[in-house]
């Protein structure tokens, strides 16, 4: 099992399970349209056309900066 140093609800969200839109239902995956996007994680967006809920499964990387992110800050502020 691996350990991330930081607990987040991300991390205990099952990575196969589809966000849903609190109105709508489950999200459809939806096709980054930026290399920053993709590198980010899986987007999903509400299947409804009106609605602009959209949610982010953080990728392994994504995750990983974010946590060197807060060790540094943590770091700055000791
Ligand atoms: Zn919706």
């Amino acid at each position: 099992m691996t350990t991330w140093p930081f607990g987040t609800d991300a991390d205990e969200h099952d990575p196969q399970a589809t966000p849903e839109c609190g109105q709508h239902g489950p999200m459809e995956q939806r096709q980054p349209e930026t290399p920053e996007q993709r590198w980010c994680g899986t987007w999903y967006q509400c299947t409804s056309f009106r609605c602009g809920s959209a949610a982010l499964l953080p990728s392994l990387e994504l995750r990983a900066q974010l946590a060197a992110q807060r060790a540094a800050s943590s770091k700055a502020a000791a």
